[in-house]
């Protein structure tokens, strides 16, 4: 674990990442990421500092993006959060926030599976059971799909190409989400592409990392850098269509972990999109689309922006003929991972979440976009819209 490796003197305190935090935008309960972050950071160099309002930090990287002096001031608090953990215990709500892939393993092998967890969950929340052990009742867990992606790519029959990538589902697409997972296959093979799916792959960490269980992540993040190794050693692209899987396994690992090989793996990682548009750039793409005359509202997730290869969703949707993007330009979701699902966190994600629902109800659109699964949840129960994956579209319109 890189304790200590991360040097807060980089801040010339400017504040720049005071006025783009959302949390700081609508609570004074968190002191704001420069004091949190870099003042706060030099204090526990010397000495024990329990900064209790640490906890309303939601790790959705607006302070790295904005910060002149590249000081990582997301990591410095996430580091000093699992620091934090060293003199209290965790909560059971948040033991289950960050054990999401455990969680849905074990509700999927139930008899009844998926259904009878669903209904558990529904029943556990009308009863207050949730509010009891710190989770919101204001919103549903997000439900277990009947079928996981692995079970539904299983089987399969793709056509064989000698072009291959592999897939990384990560927990919500194989487990909440799987349609997406299906989609980018039907886009994949669409461009003459074969899918594999490595199926030791590991819940990427993230909500485990933002819960102060980094011990635990590191060791999905080694299980998972070696497998994504053994595909750069093959030439083979591993992509996600999660971005906040892509941000870990790209950037966190990084900027958390000592694991040899991290900085090659990332030259061998790929948002989904971001895979597609380099394939337009070299004019491998299949653009013979269909029309889809629809308008939607195309939403950026933080944790795409936080990866620094702009927004490529909006250039590969232009391909599709009819189909007319709106971007809603309009800042964080306020849900970030975990982070709106504690009970103490859910108004402020919603207040955070109020300019993009706005946004979103004035445009007049039915379908939001958005390349997050998170994103599209709190999409769904803020703005009353449905909101689907880029390749969800980019499937249909292939497909007319
Ligand atoms: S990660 Fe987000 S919530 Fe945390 S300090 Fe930075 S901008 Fe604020
Ligand atoms: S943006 Fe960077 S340099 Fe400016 S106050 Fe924040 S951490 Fe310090």
């Amino acid at each position: 674990m890189k304790m200590y490796q991360h040097n807060p003197d980089n801040c010339t305190a400017c504040t720049a990442c005071v006025s783009q935090c959302p949390v700081t935008a609508v609570t004074r309960k968190f002191r704001g990421p420069k004091m949190v972050g870099p003042a706060l950071e030099r204090l526990r160099l010397s000495q024990e500092d329990a900064e209790p309002s640490l906890e309303y930090c939601s790790n959705c990287k607006n302070c790295d993006m904005a910060c002149p002096s590249g000081v990582p001031i997301s990591t410095l608090n996430m580091l000093a959060r699992a620091k934090s953990f060293k003199n209290r215990k965790h909560s059971l709500g948040e033991e289950l926030l960050a054990h999401g892939e455990k969680m849905a393993k074990l509700a999927v092998n139930l008899p009844g599976g998926a259904f009878f967890a669903n209904m558990g969950m529904h029943i556990g929340s009308g009863l207050g059971l949730m509010r009891m052990v710190g989770i919101t009742g204001q919103r549903s867990l997000p439900a277990y799909a009947a079928e996981s992606f692995l079970s539904q790519f299983k089987k399969l029959r793709q056509q064989i190409f000698p072009d291959k990538v592999v897939f990384y589902p990560g927990c919500f697409i194989n487990y909440n989400d799987p349609q997406v997972g299906m989609d980018f296959v039907a886009v994949m093979q669409a461009n003459r592409y074969e899918v594999i799916v490595e199926e030791e792959f590991v819940c990427c960490g993230s909500p485990m990392v933002v819960t102060g269980y980094l011990a635990e992540a590191e060791q999905h993040a080694e299980k998972n850098s070696e497998l994504i190794k053994k595909w750069r050693e093959k030439s083979v692209p591993v992509i996600t269509c999660c971005t906040s899987c892509g941000l870990m396994l790209k950037q966190e690992y990084q900027e958390l972990y000592d694991i040899e090989g991290l900085a090659e793996n990332a030259k061998n990682l790929y948002d989904a999109c971001e895979f597609l548009l380099l394939l337009a750039d070299k004019g491998k793409l299949n653009t013979q689309f269909a029309a889809l005359e629809e308008k939607v509202i195309y939403h950026a997730p933080c944790h795409l922006r936080a990866q620094g290869f702009g927004l490529p969703a909006l250039d590969l949707l232009e391909f599709i003929p009819g189909l007319t993007v709106e971007n809603a330009d309009a800042g964080c979701c306020g849900l970030s991972g975990n982070y709106g699902f504690k009970a103490d966190k859910y108004d402020i994600s919603m207040d955070i979440g109020e300019r993009l629902f706005a946004r979103i109800k004035g445009s007049g659109t039915a379908t939001a976009v958005s390349d997050c699964g998170t994103c599209r949840l709190q999409i769904a129960h803020g703005a009353g819209v449905a909101a689907v994956h880029p390749v969800t579209l980019l499937r249909q319109a292939y497909q007319r």
